[in-house]
């Protein structure tokens, strides 16, 4: 890469990164996920390390939070409220203690005594006493003003106005974390991503009653400047900070050594799920104010202190039950309910385990103090279990041999290709049988690549469902307005939108018809297939009475397991019954072969991320009506990747590696002659 290819690279992850920073500090909204951003920072970080020339005032290295906003007076912090390093390793630990060391001309066997004090993930400020009276409240802002937020501090129990000790300093900035508890936390979780979010949101707003009215709190743990302060290290100034009537940590340690550091920090990590606040890791603080003097500042953050992160994927908790899903093919899911843990920013409390193969072979039982994963848009998903904290009287567990939805045999299949028995179980009654297959099979029906009605989501399926305003696919489209529109949360505007959606999609194509049956191993590519064998509706629902099936196997891509899933479903009454009446209300188009001359001819595409106002399955479609094709991976096969909102990372670098043309949205509708 030439130089400007790479300052222009560099450029755009710096562009990038304030975009997130003002979405998290400024609006409490984040774009991203924290080890999304964690690993922007670390690639900005890194080409900075490899080219000197990359420089920038608005990098990660320079800067902290954000910009206060113009909701609020600004005002300069007489000491600077930094930021912290960060260490996510063992190696990041003993490294921090060696720099230290060399730092101070001591030798690497130097004891360095240090406070532990949980990082509690709330938003920091700093509270300016005079002749301890409480005199101003200030949020970090950009760590060199901040905001003005003295009336909505003042809201906190937690934080006394007035301080009456003897031993409090003529003058001091004392400084903290605003939080909320996880109890308190647990009737905003709607409204907010994680509890930072919350207590950010909420300290920050205009108005101080709408502070009020979310029960906030305050942990003290610093100064910033201070003018009659008697103590010589954290420790004992941590101890005074409690004396004189503040809250502090009470997990908070004196430790000798990094060695020790990790001891405690496994230890509490073990607790996280426990607690009733959120911490997202362990600050160490060299305890003595002498050497915190020496060691001084960097940039960004003190050269004295660092923050142990936990980690971004991976978080440790308790599972409470284990919760068995239906899904639309039967398979039966088993999800841990998991006592609520934040791994890089998002509150998790269930987590799948797969399938029975999967508990056998971790042996995981309620009750288990588990490892969960959460990485990148894959589904949480439990690790392993810690057998040293096994509960004595603890059992296997026994998945269950009936379904529990509809009570029937739920079975294992052998699988012909593999010549293995599957790992998943599976509820052995057809389709509309069972009521949890059936709410499935719905949520399909309705869904984006399906017959994708606007705003028939799968709450509305699940809610209508309850109320049995639908029970098979052709009631959507006999639905009772009049019941609906007097339901909560509804009115006429809202009922005649749904009518209208409902409406526009009577007319459809085959191929989307046939996917949005969900026969099992009838994906969106087979349904294509199937509707270019057939060509019209009432060919492929004939079918049922011609049962010629072995026909199906001259059709390139259809395979006996498809063939046997057809056959399944032909051969179920309801299913029958569902297609006739489904003919009564729609009008299926006629497959047509399109020319294979479009714009796209030859032409390959992927698409990673979210586009803005065009689906997947709209996009998918556009390419084959202009004779291109969507291929599902990056390799030398693809032609565009074409990048929205989110993107898969890996898929990008792939794409860099192998020279494939990167085009965002509006270039790929260029192509089409079209603008978004
Ligand atoms: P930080 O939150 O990692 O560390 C500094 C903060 O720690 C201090 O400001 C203070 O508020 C807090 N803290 C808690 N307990 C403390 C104690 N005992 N002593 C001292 N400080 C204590 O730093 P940051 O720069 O504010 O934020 C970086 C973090 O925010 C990263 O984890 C990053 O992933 C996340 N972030 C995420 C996004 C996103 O879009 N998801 C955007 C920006 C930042």
């Amino acid at each position: 890469m030439n130089k400007k290819k790479i300052q222009l690279e560099y450029e755009k992850k710096i562009i990038l990164i304030n975009k997130y920073n003002k979405y998290y500090y400024d609006n409490s909204k984040p774009l991203v996920s924290d080890d999304e951003y964690d690993n922007l920072k670390k690639e900005i970080l890194i080409l900075e390390d490899k080219f000197k020339f990359l420089k920038s005032d608005l990098s990660p290295s320079n800067i902290i939070g954000f910009k206060p906003s113009k909701n609020f007076s600004k005002v300069q912090h007489k000491v600077p409220m930094l930021s912290l390093a960060n260490a996510f390793t063992e190696d990041d630990l003993i490294n921090f203690e060696k720099k230290i060391n060399n730092f101070l001309s001591k030798s690497d066997d130097y004891k360095i005594s240090y406070t532990a004090e949980p990082k509690i993930d709330g938003i920091s400020a700093s509270l300016i006493y005079k002749n301890g009276r409480l005199e101003k409240g200030l949020s970090r802002g950009d760590g060199k003003e901040g905001e003005d937020i003295t009336n909505n501090l003042k809201t906190i129990d937690d934080i006394p106005h007035y301080i009456f000790k003897k031993d409090f300093p003529q003058e001091i900035d004392i400084r903290g974390e605003v939080f909320i508890k996880n109890s308190n936390f647990k009737n905003l979780k709607e409204k907010f991503a994680n509890p930072r979010n919350a207590a950010s949101g909420s300290l920050r707003q205009k108005n101080p009653e709408d502070t009020k009215r979310i029960p906030l709190n305050f942990i003290a743990y610093a100064f910033g400047y201070e003018n009659g302060l008697k103590v010589t290290n954290q420790y004992d100034f941590l101890k005074k900070l409690n004396y004189w009537g503040f809250k502090t940590n009470s997990l908070n340690k004196l430790i000798i050594g990094a060695k020790n550091l990790i001891q405690n920090y496994n230890k509490i990590e073990k607790q996280r799920a426990n607690l009733d606040f959120d911490i997202d890791g362990i600050v160490y603080k060299i305890n003595e104010f002498s050497l915190q003097k020496r060691l001084g500042n960097v940039a960004n953050a003190p050269r004295w202190a660092i923050a142990h992160k936990f980690s971004s994927t991976k978080a440790i908790s308790e599972i409470l039950d284990i919760d068995i899903q239906v899904g639309r093919t039967g398979a039966l899911t088993p999800v841990a309910k998991i006592k609520p843990v934040n791994i890089g920013g998002v509150i998790v409390s269930n987590a799948t385990l797969h399938n029975e193969d999967e508990i056998i072979r971790k042996d995981i039982r309620i009750g288990d103090t588990v490892t969960i994963e959460r990485a990148g848009d894959v589904i949480p998903h439990i690790l392993s279990a810690d057998i040293k904290k096994r509960l004595k009287n603890s059992s296997r567990f026994i998945f269950p041999k009936n379904c529990p939805s509809c009570g029937s045999k739920t079975i294992k299949e052998f699988n012909k290709i593999t010549k293995k028995i599957d790992a998943v179980r599976r509820c052995s009654s057809e389709g509309y049988y069972c009521d949890k297959i059936s709410i499935e099979k719905l949520k399909h029906f309705v869904s984006k690549e399906a017959f994708n009605i606007d705003g028939f989501g799968k709450k509305i399926v699940e809610g209508f469902w309850k109320l049995k305003l639908i029970k098979f696919p052709q009631d959507i489209f006999k639905l009772d307005f009049r019941k609906i529109e007097k339901l909560d949360g509804w009115g006429k505007l809202s009922v005649e939108n749904l009518k209208y959606s409902i409406n526009q999609k009577k007319n459809i194509s085959l191929e989307r018809f046939i996917f949005a049956l969900g026969i099992r191993h009838i994906g969106l590519e087979n349904a294509k297939i199937l509707s270019k064998h057939f060509i019209s509706f009432v060919n492929f629902k004939n079918l049922s009475k011609t049962k010629n099936y072995k026909d199906l196997l001259n059709v390139d891509g259809i395979g006996e397991t498809q063939i046997n899933s057809i056959k399944i479903f032909f051969d179920n009454a309801i299913n029958n019954k569902v297609l006739n009446e489904l003919e009564k209300v729609l009008t299926i188009k006629n497959f047509i072969q399109k020319k294979n001359e479009g714009l796209l001819k030859d032409k390959s595409f992927l698409v990673t991320g979210k586009l803005n106002g065009i689906s997947r399955a709209e996009v998918k479609s556009l390419i084959e009506e202009n004779s291109g094709k969507t291929v599902s991976s990056v390799s030398n096969k693809l032609n565009f990747l074409i990048v929205g909102d989110k993107p898969t990372k890996r898929k990008i670098e792939n794409a860099k590696e192998l020279k494939i043309n990167i085009i965002d949205q509006n270039e790929f509708l260029k192509m089409l002659n079209k603008t978004s």
